[in-house]
């Protein structure tokens, strides 16, 4: 890592202490010594509807309950560009195991715009480490909530509209699959004892469940 990209990270680290979503970070899981977490692995399928959809949003059925996920959390990175390897280092500075959240959305700063990416701890089917407010003692929401960080400053400005379509397009396919109802798509701040403007005074979640209604 050179040096300037070192700082910018060092800085981004500091933004999202301050803007972003640091009480879901309290917290860290502990580490599984038996599966690095910077290994992704992915797994052959063993579903052939993965061959539907693209390569990771099916998880593997040796691993996945279908009746675990019961909402959707949306957050945004609280910076301007990066990409989900970004995140992953950031949270592994921490002393987590990994990325926290178990999608990216890349607004072409960092990864192509409207890119999709997988974090391992949905393809493992492991519980997230993105919602933990100080009054969830029982780790709720990142037991059976999907996590989904859409990369930018949130509050500054608006999603592209790439990162728009692709997080409907995730959002339709995880609400099938989970049968999870649209008043359970919710933004981070959204979350009770949640102290954050997560994911951005830019990002509507009425227009979100507006726009997914209406198939846009
Ligand atoms: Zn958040």
């Amino acid at each position: 890592m050179n040096k300037t990209r070192f700082y910018i990270l060092l800085l981004s680290a500091g933004l999202m202490y301050l803007t972003g979503c640091p009480e879901s970070q309290r917290k860290p899981p502990g580490p599984s010594p038996s599966s690095p977490p910077h290994e992704y692995h992915p797994q052959a399928t063993d579903d052939p509807e993965a061959a539907l959809w693209p390569f990771g949003w099916v998880p593997p059925k040796s691993v996945e309950d279908k009746s675990r996920w019961r909402g959707i959390i949306i957050h945004h990175s609280a910076i301007d560009s990066g990409n989900a390897a970004d995140i992953d280092a950031l949270h592994r500075q921490r002393g987590w195991d990994g990325i926290g959240y178990d999608f990216v959305i890349d607004n072409g700063k960092g990864g192509r715009d409207g890119t999709i990416e997988v974090g391992y701890r949905w393809k493992r089917q492991e519980k997230g480490a993105h919602c933990r407010p100080e009054n969830c003692a029982d780790n709720y929401w990142n037991e059976h909530t999907i996590g989904i960080c859409l990369i930018g400053n949130l509050d500054k400005y608006s999603p592209t509209s790439s990162q728009w379509q692709s997080l409907q397009k995730l959002v339709r396919f995880l609400q099938e699959r989970y049968q999870i109802p649209s008043k359970r798509i919710i933004g981070h701040r959204d979350v009770p004892g949640a102290k954050t403007t997560c994911p951005g005074r830019y990002v509507s979640l009425p227009r979100l469940r507006r726009d997914l209604s209406q198939g846009q």
